[in-house]
């Protein structure tokens, strides 16, 4: 609001400087006409005088509504710019620091997981979310609504059957599909417990032969066609883990299956297993055998968001397109492994086994329990039935949105979490994050209440309908995609926040510097060695984004430089009940972060990283570390150019040479940038107070590069095939979804063997190199 109050400046305000206007008559041109041409154009240069100095000043001054302590001279003026008011950045990171403790994180966990909060069906917690927000001092909290495509379950069965006649059956049988009520998990036996069941999946009702498909890969199924056994008319029963299950289906679909069956194999829990001697959850950390993993099963390397709307917003009236382009049209069901026992253990001595195929098919971890791991397809007489029921509505879903308005409008950072949850508890995913991103509502809210305000303007978002397939965010991006291109800066998420001790992460090479950096103010919890920081026990490992969290529509689709972070478990932790009613408040207080620390440490970074963005005079981006990952990029994918028929050649050079001058202008304008930084440090005397305008046009300029930087790599018509992706250096693998590929369109045009597509990829990404570079100069 203030902002716009400069323009719209009453005439009081502006009246010194009108003076000129009210000069006293010259008698000596009795015509009136000549004497008011020059006053008017006395009047223009002043007015362009004001614009071009006071104005700018203005934009990165303080902001306390009078104009006297914005001009040029003003004392006061020149100790706050260009940085947040009333708070340096040291003060700021101090409350961001002090600020979220674990009993508040203990409430909102326990208040997000006591109960179903499916998307679109969370209605009371989008309220709440609100509410608080606005307690904590963010004022300007909405709620952002879309009209969306997707299902709620209303029936299922999954029975194993002997065929006696013509259409006679016993039953060997039948699934209860239910995970197991537990005592001690109070949220396991609610009676409102949200079903087993797919997102996105298809309603159908099949009874075939089956075929075990080991983790459902694409090579999996390659495999399977190269040893003559077909899937076609079949049921195919595949292990959860490696990529997005949705794929799984996608894949299985393609090559004429009729059904697909997803179970989660101990084989995936690393060294806390039954089998080790762990107790199984909620007597121990192994997994509980009754656990299901729910989720979508969207075709999500294709497309995110509602699949009626791809690339624009889902709004009331809007075109709807047929969905099938992005979901599937064969049923399947998450089932427990003590549930797909029956079946697995109906394939012994069908096919051949497991065993004999390559080492992606080593290593079942059912061996114990009887299950030889065959092929299958199971003979005519041995069937599944699969039936699936789904209610496909087009509802709201709702994404809370704060704002804290800084002193620069087009420059915008966003954090954000996603609300919905597949189960009543979701304590790790998501509201592990959405727990940490109320402590970091409510730690700026602590910073607003001593008068600070940001330099840049920071948006808080909670997503709805993450775990369909990016709903909300895809839409909200989608929606606002003309601001978000002008304005914003840097998209920060956290999914998970804790759900282990190790911390991930994945982000654009932009970032890496700045999680460095943030990572090496924060304490660690583990504290074995005393005073030591999250920077100190985490290898330094940043990934590529992929897809599987709402930096997506950000990255990929937007071009907005994005981070995604959270703590897991590694191989000897308690098993995380993902999806399952066991991830709950009752496990997370458990086994998942006792004493809520890593929640306390997530919402630490996410603030201070926010922070670090909203704050720094220059924008906290390193372009040289971009350039160096888009060489080792290169590096990485080289192999996949072996693929190509022999008497065809392919080089790497020319895409080589084009990031290596990328580099050069790299490092010249990452050095630019600093010294423009040092600069503001320098005393500069205020009759030099032009000096400090043109540092600020100078910075001005280097931050609107370093935020129009990723966006150069966004091409217009998209990747082959899936053009919602614009991004020619950062998709999910097409056969991955979860993992990010690099240069995406080139690898797939080599991975097909086709050269000319390849030739044709390598040159849109050189042209792209070539803007970011020319930018850059
Ligand atoms: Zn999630």
């Amino acid at each position: 609001m203030k902002e716009e109050a400069v323009l719209d400046m009453p005439a009081s305000e502006t009246t010194p400087l009108l003076v000129v206007q009210t000069a006293p008559r010259r008698q000596r041109y009795p015509h009136h006409v000549l004497r008011r041409t020059c006053t008017v154009i006395l009047g223009v240069v002043l007015a362009v005088a004001l614009t071009l100095f006071v104005l700018p000043i203005r934009l990165v001054s303080r902001n306390d509504g009078s104009l006297s302590v914005n001009v040029p001279w003003s004392k006061s003026d020149s100790e706050s710019w260009p940085h947040g008011d009333g708070l340096t950045y040291k003060e700021l990171q101090a409350i961001l620091q002090e600020t979220p403790i674990a009993g508040k994180i203990e409430e909102w966990s326990k208040y997000y997981t006591a109960g179903p909060h499916l998307a679109g069906a969370n209605f009371s917690q989008v309220l709440w979310t609100q509410e608080k927000w606005k307690e904590f001092g963010v004022d300007d909290t909405t709620i952002a609504t879309y009209d969306v495509y997707i299902n709620y379950p209303l029936d299922h069965r999954l029975a194993l059957l002997k065929k006696k006649g013509a259409d006679d059956y016993d039953i060997a049988f039948e699934a209860t599909l239910e995970e197991d009520v537990l005592e001690e998990d109070s949220t396991s036996g609610l009676p409102d417990r949200v079903p087993t069941f797919h997102g996105y999946s298809a309603t159908g009702n099949v009874t075939a032969p089956f075929v075990y498909a080991n983790f459902g890969t694409y090579e999996d199924y390659q495999d399977l066609i190269d040893a003559g056994i077909s899937v076609e008319g079949k049921i195919v029963i595949v292990k959860y883990g490696g990529l997005f299950r949705g794929l799984k289906v996608k894949r299985a679909q393609d090559l004429g299956a009729v059904g697909v069956i997803i179970y989660s194999d101990p084989q995936e829990d690393g060294d806390v297993t039954e089998l080790n001697g762990y107790e199984a959850y909620p007597a121990g950390p192994a997994r509980n055998p009754s656990a299901v993993q729910r989720g979508s099963v969207q075709f999500l390397s294709v497309a995110p968001g509602d699949p009626t709307t791809p690339g624009y917003a889902s709004k009331p009236g809007v075109d709807r397109q047929s969905p099938e382009h992005s979901i599937p049209t064969i049923p399947s069901l998450p089932i427990s492994y003590t549930e797909a026992l029956p079946l697995l253990k109906a394939l012994n001595g069908h096919g051949p086994k497991a065993s004999e195929f390559n080492k992606y098919w080593q290593g079942g971890g059912l061996a114990h329990k009887g299950v030889e791991y065959n092929i299958g397809p199971t003979p005519d007489d041995i069937v599944i039935n699969l039936y699936n029921q789904q209610d496909y509505v087009t509802t709201p879903l709702w994404n809370v949105i704060g704002v804290i308005k800084g002193t620069i409008p087009d420059e915008v950072v966003i954090l954000g979490n996603h609300r919905d949850a597949w189960v009543a508890g979701g304590a790790g995913d998501p509201n592990s994050g959405s727990a940490a991103l109320n402590e970091v509502v409510r730690s700026f809210g602590e910073a607003l209440k001593t008068g600070w305000k940001p330099l840049r303007t920071i948006v808080f978002a909670s997503w709805d309908g993450e775990e369909y397939g990016l709903v909300g965010s895809t839409e909200w991006v989608e929606e606002n995609l003309p601001w978000l291109t002008v304005a914003n800066a840097v998209y920060i998420n956290v999914d998970a926040a804790a759900t282990g001790p190790s911390l991930s992460v994945s982000a654009s090479p932009l970032l890496n510097k700045a999680f460095y950096e943030i990572t090496s103010i924060v304490q660690s919890p583990n504290q074995t060695i005393k005073g030591q920081t999250v920077r100190d026990t985490w290898d330094g490992r940043i990934s590529s984004l992929g897809s599987g969290s709402d930096y997506t529509a950000f990255q990929e689709f937007a071009g907005v430089p994005s981070v995604s972070f959270g703590f897991s478990g590694g191989k000897s932790d308690p098993v995380y009940h993902y999806h399952s009613n066991y991830d709950s408040f009752d496990w997370m207080r458990r086994f998942g972060d006792p004493g809520w620390h890593y929640h306390v440490t997530t919402a630490k970074l996410f603030s201070l990283l926010g922070a670090y963005f909203s704050e720094k005079p220059i924008l906290g981006f390193n372009a040289t570390d971009y350039a160096t990952h888009l060489q080792q990029y290169v590096d990485h994918i080289r192999p996949h150019a072996d693929k190509l028929p022999e008497q065809t050649h392919f080089s790497f050079g020319p895409l080589e040479r084009s990031i290596s001058h990328l580099h050069a202008a790299a490092v010249d304008f990452d050095a630019y940038a600093a010294d423009l930084g040092s600069q503001l440090s320098e005393d500069v005397p205020w009759y030099h107070w032009w000096k400090k305008l043109q540092l600020f046009y100078k910075i001005r300029g280097v931050n609107t590069k370093y935020k129009n930087f990723e966006r150069k790599y966004l091409y217009e018509d998209g990747l082959d095939g899936r053009s919602w992706f614009k991004h020619v250096v950062f998709a999910p693998g097409l056969w991955t979804g979860y993992a990010g590929a690099t240069y995406p369109g080139l690898v797939e045009s080599l991975d097909a063997g086709n050269v000319t597509n390849a030739v044709r990829w390598s040159e849109i990404i050189q042209e792209r190199i070539h803007e970011a570079t020319k930018l850059l100069e």
